[in-house]
């Protein structure tokens, strides 16, 4: 073994658009240079791992272990690129890999592929198949270039030392990858199939595009006579109905309180305390408003799943009747509805037919 791994992150990150720098973001519960630092030093293929970063005293704070060497960057990532090259001379390597740390997802089975192809190549390279059609510039004229016959690039790149060497100490220009050198001269790049999932981060919305959150609801009312029952914003002929101060409508209120839940926005009570204003409202009105905030924010509801917890009136009856209610009020398709009757063994206030109560769980996502 006579391999070094090179992980630039010395990037801008100019088109990143937040005030740090997207090597340093969290993403899949760490941050994005340090899926590269774990996947090298997993891999066990490497005698020493060399990060070249502008953020020396930030990396040093994270006290890797031993075989990782931070160094500071150049000006562009060819000349960290080099910087990276001349610091390893001394070591002698044999093969060297040049990684850019914004692309956290490849996989050790990759380096493994690289490394193993390396035995036989001076240069292995993996590529994609782009999925877009691309022209191509010179002065004004565009012309097209041939979709199956383009390759995009990715990295890590993997080279025999010496000649990487040669090369990019006689390179006068900046060059966005490695292979480009090898390319420059005609000299031969064994080229292996990239990885799907191992896009470089470039813009905040590469990682950021969505964001899941779930919310759960509870509410219970008392049964009284002489008041009309409903249920999911619909009438259910009933012995008796939901008592409260508004209409007791016990899924809606659940299915609000689930939303708000989602949202991070406290509860029912707070925007529809028990005042006069609110004497009698009817239930779909307290939904309303809290629908429209939700789609006006850019969320979008995954499912709802309710549980209504009543001896009678028999769920079954009604499911659908209530399922298309919902759906309309919520602006839901109705298969993203689920409602489940429980009874609870004549137990209780609940049991004896005296409440009823629901409980809703809710799945939205943000896109941004
Ligand atoms: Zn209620």
């Amino acid at each position: 073994m006579n391999n070094y791994f090179v992980i630039l992150a010395a990037g801008k990150s100019r088109r990143f658009h937040r005030n740090y720098k997207k090597q340093f973001h969290n993403y899949k519960n760490k941050e994005i240079i340090d899926h590269s630092v774990e996947k090298s030093l997993n891999s066990k293929l490497f005698n020493k791992i060399l990060i070249v970063t502008d953020n020396l005293n930030y990396l040093k704070k994270k006290k890797y272990p031993k075989s990782i060497t931070i160094i500071k960057g150049g000006k562009e990532r060819s000349d960290s690129s080099l910087k990276a090259l001349k610091y390893l001379k001394k070591f002698k390597p044999k093969n060297v890999l040049i990684h850019d740390a914004a692309r956290p997802n490849f996989s050790i089975k990759l380096l493994k592929k690289i490394i193993k192809n390396l035995k036989t190549n001076k240069a292995v390279v993996p590529i994609m198949s782009p999925n877009d059609s691309i022209k191509y510039k010179i002065k004004n004229q565009i012309f097209n270039l041939k979709k199956n016959d383009s390759l995009l690039t990715q990295t890590p790149q993997a080279f025999r030392f010496n000649e990487l060497y040669n090369l990019a100490t006689k390179q006068k220009n900046h060059i966005s990858d490695e292979a480009t050198l090898f390319i420059n001269q005609n000299y031969k790049i064994k080229f292996i199939k990239g990885e799907k999932q191992n896009n470089k981060i470039t813009y905040f919305n590469d990682i950021e595009i969505s964001k899941t959150y779930y919310g759960i609801g509870f509410d219970i009312h008392r049964l009284v006579k002489n008041k009309k029952l409903y249920l999911g914003g619909i009438e259910i002929p009933f012995h008796s109905g939901l008592d409260g101060h508004s209409d007791g409508d016990v899924i809606l209120h659940a299915i609000t309180d689930a939303i708000l839940g989602a949202t991070r926005r406290m509860d029912i009570g707070t925007y529809f305390p028990n005042n006069k204003k609110f004497k009698n409202i009817r239930s779909p009105k307290m939904l309303k408003p809290v629908i429209e905030n939700l789609y006006k924010s850019n969320f979008s509801i995954n499912n709802l799943d309710i549980n209504l917890i009543c001896e009678k009136p028999r769920v079954s009856k009604y499911r659908k009747n209530i399922i298309n209610s919902i759906s309309k009020l919520i602006n839901l398709k109705k298969n993203l509805i689920n409602l489940k009757g429980k009874t609870v063994e004549k137990l209780g206030l609940i049991g004896k037919e005296k409440a009823i109560a629901c409980e809703v769980i809710i799945s939205i996502t943000k896109y941004d």
